[in-house]
C-alpha cells in the first residue's frame, strides 16, 4: 500500500497516467479532497465507485485521530494527542494570536537526543514520521477547530533535522499553493542543533525562521544537558548559524531555556552575548517547563531581566515568550509519555 498524501500533485499527476492511464484532473480531484483531510476514499463524492476501489485496494491515506483533547481555560490554547495508523501516538498544540492560529506539529514519535530538560527526549524514539502525517496534524486540528491554520512551527515532539528528507518533503507540500498552501514565512523550524544539516537546510533556500535550541552559553553547561553538543560544540554549531543567517539573510532565533542556578548567571548571559556578537538573531528566553523526574526550576523573572539587560548591550535582542496553556502542560511530550504511563 503506498502513502498517497505524501505525493506532490505532479507526482500524483504521473502516478495516476503511469499506473491507471487516468487523465490530470482526476488526480487533480482526489488531490483536492487529500487537502481537505478526508480519511476515507468513500467520501470523495465526485469520484466514480470503480475509481474508488481501485484506490482503495492500493493506497491509504495517513490519519491522526483526535486521541484526547485539552483545552486551556486561560487562552483556549488546545493540545491534541492524535494516534497514527499504527497505533503510535503524537502531540500538536494550536494556539491563537491576534495574527492568526498556528500550530506546533511533531516530526517524529519520540526523539533520539535525550535532552535532559524535554519529556519527549524521556520517552526515548519509535520512528519518524511521513510527510502525510506532518500534513495529518494540521488537517485534523482545522477540521476539529473549523479554523484555518496560518502558521506552523515544527517544535513539536522530535528533532526536525534527524527526520531530514521527510521533512523537507513537508515543508514543501504544505506550502505549494495546490495543498494547503502556507507560506514559509509563516514557518518555523527548531533543531537542537544538527551542524551538517543546517548546512544542508541552508541549501534548499527556504523562506522559513531557522530556530536554535541553544539553551546554554558553553560546551560545559550544554553537553551536560544536550547531549548533541558532544557531536557538535558550540563553536560549530555557532559557525554554521551565521554561515545560515548570511547566507539566507533570515534572522535566527535562538531559544534559550532559563533553569535556575544552572544556564542563568549574569556570565552565563556575558557570555552568549559575546558568543553571538554582530549575529543576524534574536534570543527567545523561556522559563524552563519543569518535567517530571529532572527538578529543573524556573529562573526568577529577575534574572530574565539581568538576560535581556546584558545581552543588549551587546546588540542582541531578546525577548521572554510568553507562556501559553500553562495549565494543559501545553509543551509537547508530557501528553503522551502520560498515556503511555497510564496503559502500562
Ligand atoms: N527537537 C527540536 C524541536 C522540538 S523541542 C529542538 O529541540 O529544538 C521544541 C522546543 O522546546 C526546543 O527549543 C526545546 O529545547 C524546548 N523544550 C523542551 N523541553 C523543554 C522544557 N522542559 N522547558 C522549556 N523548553 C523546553
Ligand atoms: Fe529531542 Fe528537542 Fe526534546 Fe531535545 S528538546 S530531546 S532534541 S525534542
Amino acid at each position: 500500500m503506498k502513502d498517497i498524501k505524501s505525493y506532490s500533485l505532479e507526482e500524483l499527476e504521473k502516478e495516476f497516467a503511469d499506473s491507471m492511464g487516468l487523465p490530470k484532473f482526476r488526480a487533480r480531484q482526489v488531490y483536492k479532497w487529500l487537502t481537505l483531510g478526508v480519511s476515507s476514499f468513500n467520501e470523495m463524492t465526485d469520484i466514480s465507485k470503480e475509481l474508488r476501489n481501485n484506490l482503495c485496494n492500493n493506497y491509504y491515506i495517513s490519519v491522526a485521530i483526535v486521541e484526547k483533547k485539552l483545552v486551556s481555560v486561560y487562552d483556549k490554547t488546545v493540545k491534541y494527542l492524535f494516534k497514527l495508523h499504527d497505533g503510535e501516538f503524537i502531540e500538536s498544540v494550536v494556539m491563537h494570536y491576534k495574527y492568526g492560529h498556528t500550530i506546533c506539529i511533531s516530526t517524529q514519535v519520540g526523539c533520539k537526543m535525550g535532552c535532559t530538560f524535554c519529556a519527549t527526549g524521556k520517552s526515548g524514539f519509535s520512528r519518524n514520521l511521513a510527510p502525510s502525517e506532518m500534513l495529518s496534524q494540521i488537517q485534523s486540528a482545522q477540521n476539529d477547530l473549523g479554523v484555518r491554520i496560518s502558521h506552523i512551527v515544527l517544535m513539536g515532539m522530535g528533532e526536525p533535522l534527524d527526520n531530514y528528507a521527510n521533512v523537507v518533503k513537508f515543508l514543501k507540500l504544505v506550502s505549494s499553493e495546490n495543498g494547503l498552501n502556507i507560506s514559509m514565512r509563516h514557518i518555523s523550524l527548531s533543531t537542537c542543533g544538527l551542524v551538517d544539516k543546517i548546512y544542508e537546510l541552508e541549501k534548499e533556500n527556504f523562506q522559513l525562521t531557522l530556530s536554535v535550541s541553544l539553551h546554554a552559553p558553553n560546551n560545559d553547561i550544554r553537553s551536560r544537558t544536550m547531549p548533541v553538543n558532544r557531536r557538535y560544540p558550540i563553536e560549530e554549531l555557532l559557525k554554521a548559524c551565521r554561515h545560515y543567517a548570511s547566507a539566507t539573510g533570515r534572522r535566527i532565533s535562538f531559544e534559550y531555556a532559563m533553569i535556575s542556578g544552572v544556564n542563568d548567571s549574569d556570565e552565563c548571559a556575558r557570555e552568549l552575548g559575546r558568543r553571538l556578537k554582530g549575529m543576524l538573531c534574536h534570543v527567545n528566553l523561556i522559563p524552563v517547563n519543569n518535567v517530571e523526574g529532572n527538578n529543573y526550576v524556573k529562573s526568577k523573572i529577575e534574572r530574565q531581566k539581568a538576560f535581556i539587560n546584558i545581552l543588549g548591550k551587546e546588540g542582541i535582542t531578546a525577548t521572554v515568550r510568553r507562556t501559553l496553556g500553562s495549565d494543559i502542560n501545553a509543551s509537547c511530550g508530557q501528553l503522551r509519555r502520560q498515556t503511555l504511563t497510564d496503559e502500562s
